[in-house]
């Protein structure tokens, strides 16, 4: 793993001594002995964690976090706070100004290089994320992480797995202000909980009886519903190899016993944030996805969404030699709709129209808007025949039921015309199908429309 830390520290041994240790773990290190070099190293280049002392003359660590936070092209950089005080109070204050983690001087190497490590990958994560999304759309992320902070105030969904009451009824009372906390004892009943509700954190307490705790936090992670949701591990003090082990799994934080209250907090405050920041960057990139294979008129599928998706299920039906029916329908003098009763009322013919044939096709069924006031259905697993009466059956429902428009008393009477075409040995690809029914629907509109028309077998 490869990545950029920023030192801070005004102090040049303690920035030689962090420097040495992160260097020997082979990542790039920048230095700064104050906090306006800092904020300036942060705006001209791509750093990805920043560790940051907290007593600093002139501009203290807790400001130079703020002003990072603030300010959204490196609000997402974590920051560790390195304190000389193990002060809970300085975690608190460090926490409000935006803080991803802490470290005590001395510094433990352990802790050191598996807290940067963990940071580093939730970085990565997030970029990437960051990346999909302004790549697909250029604008709403200063947006969301304005609103993340909103999200913050409601309490946390916190899932404790921990065999023994007394220490289950301490970690309650500690995160009681920031988190609802279920707790079980039972890991096996906490893997299925986990998988049921939305947690924002599950905390495991390694005082399982019998039972491995990381086999627990690698079900967590191999679970598809589970992946995405932070584990912290409770560790005894002196088990470094679990601790090792643990985030090489993919455990997001540790903290060792005895439980220091304020330390659980921050560090579940911690996860929790990032876990909702990166929920709503995952959400915001498959509303992009979304977007951009949906049509927004109709809310139907577009042709680019049909164009890769018709050839997956073209293939799938030669390969398992299953009957595959597409349909295209146009409807009938549709111009006339504009030239008479104006643009927009065409276009909520069409929305009715889209609507029409959502509620005639199968769930199987992809239902697209080919373009302007053309639409194709494919039917998978549905022979010519089949398809045929579900063709009849959207035709009939268009002669029959009028369109009703919002600006006008009467309403419009409006017909169809369908082509099918089913693939049959000799139909080697998506467009020669699609051809076939194109020329099936060219007959039924030369032939007097309002019909369907099969193409030739
Ligand atoms: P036919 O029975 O031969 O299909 O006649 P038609 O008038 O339906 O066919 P034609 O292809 O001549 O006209 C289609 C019209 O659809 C022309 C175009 O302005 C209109 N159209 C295409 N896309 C949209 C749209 O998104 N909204 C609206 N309101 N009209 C559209
Ligand atoms: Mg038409
Ligand atoms: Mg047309």
């Amino acid at each position: 793993m490869t990545a950029r830390i920023l030192v801070v520290d005004d102090i040049p041994a303690n920035v030689k001594l962090l420097e040495a240790r992160l260097m020997a773990e082979y990542f790039d290190v920048l230095t700064a002995s104050n906090g306006r070099d800092a904020l300036d190293i942060c705006d001209r280049t791509q750093v990805d964690v920043i560790l940051l002392d907290i007593m600093m003359p002139d501009m203290d660590g807790f400001e130079v976090c703020e002003r990072l936070k603030s300010n959204p092209r490196t609000a997402d950089i974590p920051v560790v706070m390195v304190t000389a005080l193990d002060q809970p109070s300085d975690r608190v204050r460090g926490l409000k100004a935006g803080a991803d983690d802490f470290l005590t001087k001395p510094v433990n190497d352990l802790q050191l290089i598996s807290r940067v490590k963990s940071l580093v990958r939730l970085k990565t994560l997030t970029d990437e994320l960051r990346i999909r999304h302004y790549s697909t759309r250029q604008a709403g992320i200063d947006d969301m992480l304005r609103l993340q902070d909103g999200r913050l105030e409601e309490q946390a969904q916190v899932l404790l797995v921990d065999s023994r009451g007394a220490s289950q009824e301490r970690i309650i009372k500690a995160l009681k202000p920031i988190a609802e906390v279920s707790a079980m004892s039972d890991p096996q009943a906490a893997v299925f909980e986990a998988a049921e509700n939305g947690f924002d954190l599950v905390i495991v307490n390694c005082n399982l009886d019998d039972y491995d705790p990381l086999r627990l936090c690698s079900q967590i992670r191999s679970l598809e519903r589970t992946r995405f949701i932070p584990i912290l591990l409770i560790t005894e003090q002196g088990d470094e190899q679990m601790i090792i082990r643990a985030l090489d799994l993919g455990v997001n934080d540790y903290i060792v016993r005895p439980l220091d209250p304020n330390e659980l907090v921050a560090r579940a405050l911690t996860q929790v944030r990032r876990k909702r920041y990166n929920d709503r960057l995952r959400h915001s990139v498959r509303q992009t996805i979304e977007l951009a294979v949906t049509d927004g008129l109709t809310g139907l599928h577009n042709r680019r969404y049909l164009d890769t998706h018709l050839r997956t299920l073209f293939a799938r039906a030669k390969v398992r030699g299953r009957p595959l029916t597409i349909c295209i329908t146009d409807i009938d003098r549709f111009k006339q709709v504009n030239d008479v009763y104006g643009h927009d009322a065409g276009d909520e013919v069409l929305k009715e129209f889209a609507g029409r044939i959502r509620s005639t096709v199968r769930g199987a069924d992809l239902a697209c808007r080919f373009g302007g006031e053309e639409f194709v259905v494919v039917m998978p697993d549905t022979p010519a025949e089949v398809a045929a009466t579900v063709a009849e059956r959207l035709r009939g429902m268009i002669e029959a039921r009028p369109f009703q428009l919002r600006s006008g008393e009467t309403p419009l009477m409006l017909t169809a015309s369908m082509g099918i075409a089913t693939l049959v040995p000799g139909v080697d690809t998506p467009e020669q199908l699609l051809k076939q029914a194109d020329r099936a629907l060219y007959e039924a509109k030369n032939s007097g429309r309002n019909r369907v028309v099969a193409a030739a077998a």
